[in-house]
């Protein structure tokens, strides 16, 4: 279990490093720790690591992480952050208990998560997820439909628009892929020039942090270089 932590210095340092290469602030990158398939024991040992920021993919097991940790550790400064795909009879799950939403990918998503987000608390932190690639994968809006998305919910007020999300197409040429990649981060200049709040793109996972840094990403999310493999 140290490995947990060994990983996420390593990951941290290489953060560092490649921000330095590609002259951008490393400030300005966080690591989100990709929890999916792992167990309370593996997050304790990311917590006594100092990672306090956490991303999962499925409803009910996040939300069962989340309120153990609350109870357990309520003096962390933990958040949660839901990256899986988003089913809308799922909404109130995740707008009750999470910090961040990653996927919102429709009007009447964003339009529940902010009816759903209780009254008391903080207002939820959404990114758009888009759809690069234009494959027939149902998660993500195409680029043409990020303005329109973008206004509704910057209009929502317990919603709060903080960039844009993406999950890179399998096979494709790093030439390919430099492309998408370069296509993200000017939607995501864009957005911020309509928003000034917004500050978080979010795209990077193990295979390519680099590129996805070396392309403005300000929030990468690994899984497999910090807990291993998740063969179940
Ligand atoms: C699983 C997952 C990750 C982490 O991927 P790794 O390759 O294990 O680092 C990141 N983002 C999303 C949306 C995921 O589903």
């Amino acid at each position: 279990m140290k490995r947990i932590a060994d990983n996420i210095n390593h990951i941290k340092r290489r953060i560092k490093e490649i921000a330095h290469t590609y002259q951008r602030d490393p400030d300005e990158i966080t690591l989100l720790a990709v929890t999916k398939n792992k167990t309370d024991k593996h997050i304790q040992e990311a917590i006594l690591a100092g990672q306090y920021w956490f991303g999962e993919n499925y409803v009910q097991e996040g939300c069962k992480k989340i309120l153990h940790f609350r109870s357990s550790c309520h003096k962390m400064p933990l958040v949660w952050h839901f990256i899986g795909a988003l089913q809308s009879n799922k909404t109130r799950v995740v707008a009750e208990n999470f910090d961040w939403v990653h996927s919102v990918n429709s009007v009447k998503i964003a339009e529940r998560l902010n009816q759903q987000r209780p009254k008391n608390n903080e207002r939820l932190n959404a990114l758009i997820q888009i759809n690069i690639s234009n494959e027939d994968t149902k998660s993500g809006i195409t680029p043409r439909e990020l303005d329109a998305l973008a206004t509704t919910i910057n209009a929502l007020p317990n919603i709060r628009l903080r960039g844009i999300m993406a999950i890179p197409a399998p096979n494709v040429t790093e030439k390919h892929r430099k492309q998408e990649y370069a296509n993200l981060f000017a939607l995501y200049s864009q957005l911020r020039q309509q928003y000034p709040h917004v500050d978080t793109f979010s795209l990077g996972m193990s295979e390519d942090m680099e590129a996805a840094i070396a392309a403005g990403s300000t929030l990468v999310r690994i899984g497999t270089a910090i807990f291993g493999a998740r063969n179940q």
